[in-house]
C-alpha cells in the first residue's frame, strides 16, 4: 500500500501531490513542485493527512511506497527533516513562530528536504504571520512549508499569497468506509460510522472503534426528543456541557501532569540539595504560564467537542428535512428513522430550517468565545419554540 491510499475522496489533491513529488526529483525542481503550500478543506477531509504524504513522498526515493523506512517514520512522526508544528493555543505564539523559524534555517540530515508542517495556519495572527514571511517567501533552498487550515479566507492575505494553495473536499462517506474497512473495521459498522461522520475521516475512525464515542453521540440525537419544557431544556444544556467538559478534561489531563512534571525538573526537582519550597519559589512564574496555556487549551477542546455535538445535532434535523420533502437521499442517521420521522410529522420543513439555522448561529457564538452553557440553553428554547 502505497502512503498516498492514505488520502481518500481526494484524487485530484492526490494527482498533484503525486507530481510535485515527481519533480522535486529533478535537479533543479520541476514546476509541479513549489516550497510552500497551503492545504486548506473543512475539518476531517485529510489535509493534516495530505501534508504528511507529501513530507512522507518528498522523503522517500520511491515517491512514497509506503515501506520504506523514511515512509514509516515520517508516518508516525519520526522523521529527522520533517517538522510537525500543531498549535495548542488558540493563536500561535511570537516565541512558536520564532521556533519555527530556527527550525527551517537547518539543514536536512537525512534527505534532500527539510519539511516544516505547519497545522492549523490560521492561527498566526499578525505579529507570528509576519515573523514567519520572509522565510515562507525565501526559504533556504531545501526548506518546504506545508501550511494547513479550514479555508484559504481564514489565513492572513500576506501568508497565504505566498503558498501554492489546494483545496481538499469532503469525502463522501463510501469512500471513508472503505478506508475503514481496509483498516480492518467490520463492514456494517464500517458503513455505519461512515456515514455517521459526514465525511469526517478521524471522526468516523473514532466512531468505528470507540464504543463510548458512540454512545455519546446517541445522547446528543435524544436531544431532539428531550425538549419539552423549559426545565428539560435547561437540563440538556446542562448535560451537554458537562459531558464535554468531562471528555476535554480526561482528554488533556495526561499531558498538563506530564508537562508540569517536565517543568519542575527543569527547575531541579529530583536533584539532590535543593528543597521543594525553593523549587516553588523558583518556578511560580513559569508554572503559572504553564496553567494559563493549559487552560486555554482546554477551553479549545470543551469547544471542539460542543461543536462536534451540534454537528450531530445538526445531521438529526437535516435527516428531518429530508422526510419533509420527501427527498430521495440516504438519512445520516437511518438506526433513527421512526424517531425522525415522528418530528418530522409534528412539524414543517419551515419550522425545521429554523431550528438548523439556530444550531448554526450556535456554532458560531462558540467561535467568538461566548459561554457554552447559555449558548446551548438559548438553543435549547430555540429548538423546544421552533
Ligand atoms: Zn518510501
Amino acid at each position: 500500500m502505497s502512503v498516498w491510499d492514505r488520502l481518500v475522496g481526494q484524487p485530484d489533491t492526490v494527482h498533484l501531490l503525486q507530481r510535485a513529488v515527481a519533480d522535486a526529483a529533478e535537479v533543479p525542481p520541476g514546476p509541479g513542485m513549489t516550497h510552500a503550500w497551503l492545504l486548506t478543506g473543512p475539518p476531517g477531509a485529510g489535509r493534516s493527512t495530505a501534508a504528511l504524504l507529501l513530507a512522507a513522498g518528498l522523503q522517500c526515493g520511491e515517491g512514497g511506497c509506503g515501506t520504506c523506512a523514511a515512509c514509516r517514520d515520517v508516518l508516525r512522526d519520526a522523521h529527522d527533516d520533517v517538522v510537525r508544528f500543531e498549535p495548542q493555543q488558540l493563536q500561535i505564539t511570537r516565541d512558536e513562530a520564532a521556533q519555527l523559524i530556527h527550525l527551517a534555517a537547518r539543514k536536512p540530515v537525512r534527505g534532500r528536504w527539510s519539511v516544516i508542517i505547519v497545522e492549523d495556519a490560521d492561527r498566526l495572527n499578525e505579529v507570528s504571520g509576519n515573523m514567519l514571511l520572509k522565510s515562507i517567501e525565501e526559504p533556504t533552498p531545501h526548506t518546504i512549508w506545508l501550511l494547513s487550515a479550514p479555508s484559504v479566507e481564514d489565513v492572513l492575505p500576506t501568508i497565504r499569497s505566498r503558498c501554492r494553495v489546494q483545496v481538499l473536499r469532503t469525502p463522501h462517506w463510501q469512500d471513508v468506509a472503505t478506508l475503514l474497512e481496509r483498516e480492518g473495521v467490520e463492514r456494517s459498522m464500517a458503513a455505519h460510522a461512515a456515514r455517521a461522520a459526514q465525511g469526517h475521516v478521524g471522526r468516523a475512525r473514532a466512531l468505528a472503534t470507540d464504543e463510548e464515542a458512540r454512545r455519546h453521540r446517541h445522547e446528543i440525537l435524544r436531544i431532539p426528543m428531550q425538549l419539552a419544557d423549559l426545565p428539560a431544556c435547561f437540563a440538556v444544556a446542562a448535560d451537554i456541557t458537562e459531558a464535554a467538559t468531562e471528555e476535554a478534561g480526561r482528554a488533556t489531563a495526561t499531558l498538563d501532569e506530564r508537562e508540569r512534571a517536565d517543568l519542575l525538573q527543569a527547575y531541579g526537582e529530583g536533584a539532590t540539595g535543593v528543597t521543594k519550597a525553593r523549587i516553588e519559589r523558583l518556578a511560580r512564574g513559569a508554572v503559572k504560564e504553564l496553567e494559563a496555556r493549559q487552560k486555554s487549551r482546554r477551553t479549545r477542546a470543551v469547544r471542539d467537542r460542543l461543536d462536534r455535538a451540534l454537528v450531530d445535532l445538526l445531521s438529526f434535523y437535516r435527516d428531518v428535512l429530508m422526510l419533509q420533502l420527501d427527498a430521495d437521499l440516504d438519512l445520516i442517521n437511518e438506526e433513527l428513522r421512526p424517531q425522525i420521522a415522528q418530528v418530522a410529522a409534528s412539524s414543517t420543513p419551515s419550522r425545521t430550517r429554523v431550528r438548523m439555522d439556530a444550531i448554526e448561529r450556535a456554532r458560531r457564538l462558540f467561535d467568538s468565545n461566548a459561554q457554552p452553557q447559555l449558548v446551548l440553553e438559548a438553543l435549547a428554547v430555540e429548538l423546544a419554540r421552533a
